[in-house]
């Protein structure tokens, strides 16, 4: 839950999260869409996905209990490096290193790394093993991410009280607010897309579930897709119902525009409300698809973006 997610807006997730799946086995053998409810609004959802399914793993292959072995831990979906050095140094107090973004800022610091941290991570791996205390890795990898965390932080890092000051190079030549070099981005870009409400004549709303794979896969949306050049959010709306689901439909007024970001682009999304005229609706793109009534929505689980729709919708917009 923690990657790219900060501590206190993890805290009330992972208490909802260990209430509904107090443990493994329990969360093995819950339903994706349960798991994918719980988690919704903190967002990266793979990372819903990929527990449910290491939990799966860890039912049929370990009798149920987290394993101890690295190579095991890292052949368990989602479970990288850094997250199994974690796991297991401060489970286990074994000798395996992490590098985490605190850690990484911290030994490209120490070392005076002349790259971004992400160029030369072969080298950060290597400083993370070769610092690590043999006798306290737990004690170790916990005061490097503290340090990180509190001390040597990504603006004006507290030189003075640091207890490493004396080794760090960074430090000695008066560096530390210029590292680690930053890594030049090219800025993100944007996707425009037409969503939309479609209305049956019962007053329902058709709406339909990602396939399990790739990005918010397995949530539940709005149908539509994206605004191809020289197309009107009408047109694009109406192509991509009858691409997406077999239907002829009517576009009509506009309900919202939404701005999102995702770690990898922007995303717009123009919202309209439609009216159904003819064909049964297929899941062609989706795994399935639903009529239901605007005060069922809350049961299926969005992603955020979507939120903001179903907001407007029970407000009656
Ligand atoms: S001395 Fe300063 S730059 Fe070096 S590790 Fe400590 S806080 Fe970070």
């Amino acid at each position: 839950m923690l990657q790219q997610t900060q501590v206190k807006t993890v805290i009330p997730y992972f208490e909802r999260w260990l209430q509904a799946f107090p443990t493994i086995a329990a969360l093995a053998t819950a339903d994706l869409q349960q798991v994918l409810k719980v988690w919704q609004g903190l967002g990266y959802y793979a990372r819903a996905r990929n527990l449910h399914r290491a939990a799966q793993e860890i039912l049929q292959h370990h009798q149920g209990i987290f394993p101890t072995e690295l190579e095991a831990v890292l052949a368990l979906p989602g479970i990288g490096r850094t997250t199994a050095g974690g796991i297991l140094s401060a489970a286990y107090n074994q000798r395996v290193p992490i590098l985490d973004g605190n850690v990484k800022r911290v030994l490209a610091r120490v070392v005076a790394l002349e790259t971004a941290p992400n160029r030369t991570i072969a080298r950060l791996w290597q400083a993370s093993t070769v610092l690590l205390d043999p006798d306290n890795p737990r004690d170790f990898n916990q005061a490097l991410m503290d340090l990180g965390a509190t001390v040597c932080t990504p603006k004006h890092p507290a030189c003075l009280i640091c207890p490493w000051k004396e080794y760090c190079r960074a430090h000695t030549l008066n560096m530390q607010d210029e590292l680690p070099v930053s890594e030049t981005r090219p800025p993100l870009p944007r996707k425009s897309i037409g969503v939309g409400v479609i209305w049956n004549a019962a007053g329902e709303i058709l709406i339909d579930r990602r396939r399990p794979e790739g990005l918010l896969g397995g949530l539940w949306e709005f149908p539509g897709g994206k605004i191809e050049p020289g197309e009107t959010v009408e047109e694009c709306i109406q192509r991509e119902i009858r691409e997406e689901l077999g239907i002829e439909i009517a576009v009509g007024d506009r309900l919202i525009t939404i701005n999102h970001t995702y770690s990898h682009f922007h995303v717009t999304l123009h919202v309209h409300h439609c009216h159904h005229l003819s064909g049964e609706p297929q899941p062609i793109e989706s795994d399935e698809v639903r009529w239901v009534q605007v005060t069922e929505l809350e049961k299926f689980p969005f992603p955020k973006a979507n939120i903001h729709i179903i907001n407007a919708l029970l407000a009656g917009e």
